[in-house]
């Protein structure tokens, strides 16, 4: 998504507890894309590894670094797909709608996105 002109990538959900709070769960998460060579070129465009929040229970979260909710879950089908099928059923804090129902509103527009799920 943004830029088209790039290869595939695989994208993947996952569902965790933690003792951390948001802003070192973001540290821990930026330390481990580095670990793994990521360096940030252009926006949107080819990375060895992105992890993102995508919530963090009901919590909310507006600081200049760090966004919860992700401001864009909803619209991208290649993180609403992979994560209703471990977690349907939570309800988005400010939208108020859950997973399933933000994945069916967004599957009924044209929203020009291209996926297929493969098994890893
Ligand atoms: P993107 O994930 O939007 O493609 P980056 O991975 O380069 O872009 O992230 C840029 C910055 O976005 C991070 O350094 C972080 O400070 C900020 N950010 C804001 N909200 C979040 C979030 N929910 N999850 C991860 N990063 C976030
Ligand atoms: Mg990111």
């Amino acid at each position: 998504m943004g830029l088209a002109d790039q290869n595939r990538f695989i994208n993947a959900a996952a569902l965790f507890e933690t003792a951390l709070d948001p802003d070192e769960l973001l540290e821990t998460l930026l330390g481990i894309e580095k670990s793994f060579g990521r360096v940030r070129t252009i926006k949107w465009g080819p990375r060895t590894l992105d992890l993102d929040i995508l919530y963090y229970g009901n919590r909310r979260v507006a600081s200049p670094r760090l966004t919860i909710p992700h401001p864009l879950m909803h619209e991208r089908l290649f993180v609403l797909v992979p994560l209703v099928e471990i977690d349907p059923c939570w309800v988005h804090p400010v939208l108020g709608l859950s997973v399933e129902e933000m994945l069916d509103r967004l599957a009924g527009t044209d929203h020009g996105q291209e996926i297929e799920k493969v098994d890893i």
